[in-house]
């Protein structure tokens, strides 16, 4: 199993919930008030028999017109047509954004082969949701374009690739473990964003469920340490990938 990390850039965020790119080389943190910055990378699985995607990022573009999450999947070897399966954790904007991309006036699926493999919660609720976090037309376009897999609760749609459902950041987020061999490796979404989460225990305010998030992290890390899993954090800084180790009931992230 090799997993490739695709960053599509680092972005401040505030309450308005847009994501503004922020290069830490010429832009200062001190102008961005009130704002969190995140990183936003989706990642890519090679398994044995099947290319799996992680989320999809905002869908922004380069210059040139071109999804920074197709170059990236270029650059890491592979085609995006050769994408079979795109796991969702959540349908929050900076994870759906890129699961489409506009040429022109007209919106085009991002991956036209690939499964889309939705939790059924997730994407009911996305269509009522009033937050400004669901783009609601990407929805309906994947509803009449794509071919989307629901899945419900906890469970496993290949030998390889199980999901369960957590809710907390989401009512209906879920998080995934893929297993080939003696290898784990975990997507823990928005619930395990950052390896800094693991280290600090708090109540994350962005959360629908904070407290359940915080207990589902412990969780995680303590079964991370257990199985050495290697952990994906969509939103890390500091580390994209990495592996938990449990000393004294405290986490470290290697
Ligand atoms: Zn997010």
């Amino acid at each position: 199993m090799q997993v490739f990390t695709l960053n599509e850039g680092t972005y401040s965020v505030n309450a308005t919930k847009k994501f503004v790119p922020f290069n830490p080389e010429t832009d200062q943190f001190k102008d961005r008030p009130g704002s969190l910055f995140v990183n936003v990378q989706p990642f890519l699985v090679q398994l044995k028999d099947s290319l799996v995607l992680i989320d999809t990022g905002l869908g922004y573009s380069d210059a040139e017109g071109n999804l920074i999450l197709h170059n990236n999947i270029r650059k890491a070897g592979f085609d995006p047509d050769d994408i079979d399966y795109v796991l969702m954790s959540h349908l929050h904007f900076d994870h759906s954004g890129g699961m489409v991309h506009h040429v022109g006036d007209s919106m085009e699926l991002s991956f036209p082969h690939a499964t889309y493999v939705i939790q059924r919660g997730e994407w009911e609720g996305a269509f009522t949701n009033t937050s400004s976090s669901y783009h609601t037309d990407i929805f309906d376009f994947l509803q009449r374009n794509a071919q989307l897999l629901f899945v419900e609760d906890s469970g496993d749609f290949t030998p390889e690739i199980s999901y369960e459902l957590t809710g907390a950041h989401t009512p209906f987020h879920q998080t995934f473990l893929l297993t080939e061999g003696s290898e784990k490796v975990f997507f823990g979404g928005d619930v395990l964003p950052e390896p800094e989460e693991l280290v600090k225990k708090f109540i994350a305010k962005y959360d629908f469920d904070g407290r359940k998030a915080m207990e589902l992290r412990e969780e995680y890390g303590i079964k991370a340490a257990a199985e050495n899993w290697t952990c994906l954090f969509y939103h890390g800084k500091s580390k994209s990938t990495g592996k938990v180790e449990r000393i004294d009931g405290a986490f470290k992230v290697i």
